[in-house]
């Protein structure tokens, strides 16, 4: 049993490590500043931080209080296009965030990480399926930010004896089968619940583009059930406690969908047809990305336990259908 730490516990892929986490017999906290995550998505008798990444201080007394032996770091902003915008605000955010949670470990002497990286640290790929051992070239600042922490987390291990793992994940989707947690961004920008949106009466959804070079024109991406990524988090926790190797790790289904397909995908689970119109590309996106996860299933015994779409979607509708204001605690939220 280990005493976790989850930076970002309150947002989407956070709040379903946590469970898993406490299923699986750790103890947790949760630090977040609920400025996109939601403090009901926390188990109620699991201590709440409300502080940010960037506050050294409150971290470390945070580690410090609760006795945490391992830091699971989640919290980052993640929009792709926006960080073509804003790539100041993502720096910012992400890379001097990390480094104070970094910080606030080396104080406090925690010595284990595992850290939310992307499949955005590739940029556009030599070659699909992408292996780890593929030359990342970020073509948008997200996934900049991402690698400039992996590349700074083997220099602390030499420093000072930082043992980590670096999750690379594909397009997490889905929610908790049971429909008790699920995602809730706002504004909503990712595909499966814009998706949804779109079929049920909302925003209809633009297709940014269909002049990529892929079997329809439409971009190639690989969806990963939200659990399976936590399960993944707990997997690495585990090696590293028990004093197995640092690593970076796809985690992927090694399955690309299309825009297209998702969209049929949608349709048929939710039984209306998604509205959508041609859109023209959005910047930052490369046209195929899917994972071989070979590395991770050797490493950390790692399968996906859900990776066929149709699940992938008919869990996310369970949410979306059982909470169509996602939380409701966003008085701004229209
Ligand atoms: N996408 C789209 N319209 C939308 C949102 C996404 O066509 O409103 C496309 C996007 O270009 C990408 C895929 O859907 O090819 C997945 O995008 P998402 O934002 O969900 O995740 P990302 O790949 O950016 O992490």
């Amino acid at each position: 049993m280990a005493r976790v730490l989850v930076c970002g516990g309150a947002g989407y892929i956070g709040s379903h490590a946590v469970r898993a986490l406490r299923r699986a017999g750790h103890a947790v906290v949760v630090l977040d500043d609920l400025s996109a995550g939601h403090a009901v998505a926390v188990p109620s008798d699991v201590p709440l931080v409300r502080a940010g990444m960037h506050e050294v201080a409150a971290v470390e007394s945070a580690l410090a209080r609760h006795a945490i032996d391992a830091v699971m770091h989640f919290a980052a902003w993640l929009d792709v296009g926006a960080s073509v915008r804003d790539p100041l605000g993502y720096y910012h955010n992400n890379v001097t965030g990390s480094l104070a949670v970094l910080t606030a470990m080396q104080r406090a002497g925690v010595r284990v990480l595992v850290f939310s990286s992307t499949c955005a640290t590739y940029g556009e790929p030599e070659r699909v399926p992408m292996d780890e051992s593929l030359t990342p070239r970020p073509i948008n600042a997200y996934g900049e930010t991402k690698l400039a922490i992996e590349r700074a987390l083997p220099h602390l291990a030499t420093a000072d004896g930082l043992r980590y793992v670096a999750l690379r994940y594909f397009n997490a989707a889905g929610a908790e089968p049971d429909g008790s947690i699920g995602e809730d961004h706002w504004p909503e920008i990712h595909l499966i619940p814009r998706a949804i949106e779109a079929a049920t009466g909302g925003r209809p959804l633009t297709i940014f583009g269909d002049d990529y070079p892929t079997p329809d024109g439409t971009c190639l991406r690989d969806y990963i059930h939200v659990t399976d990524l936590a399960d993944a988090h707990v997997r690495a926790l585990d090696v590293l406690m028990a004093g197995g190797a640092s690593g970076i790790y796809n985690v992927g289904t090694g399955q690309p969908h299309s825009v297209r397909q998702v969209i049929d995908t949608v349709s048929r689970v939710v039984g209306q047809p998604v509205q959508w119109q041609m859109g023209v590309r959005r910047e930052g996106d490369p046209s195929a990305l899917y994972a071989a996860s070979d590395r991770i299933t050797q490493a950390l015994g790692w399968h996906p336990r859900h990776p066929d779409l149709e699940t992938i979607v008919q869990h996310a509708w369970a949410w979306h259908r059982s909470h169509p204001r996602g939380y409701d605690d966003r008085p701004d939220r229209p």
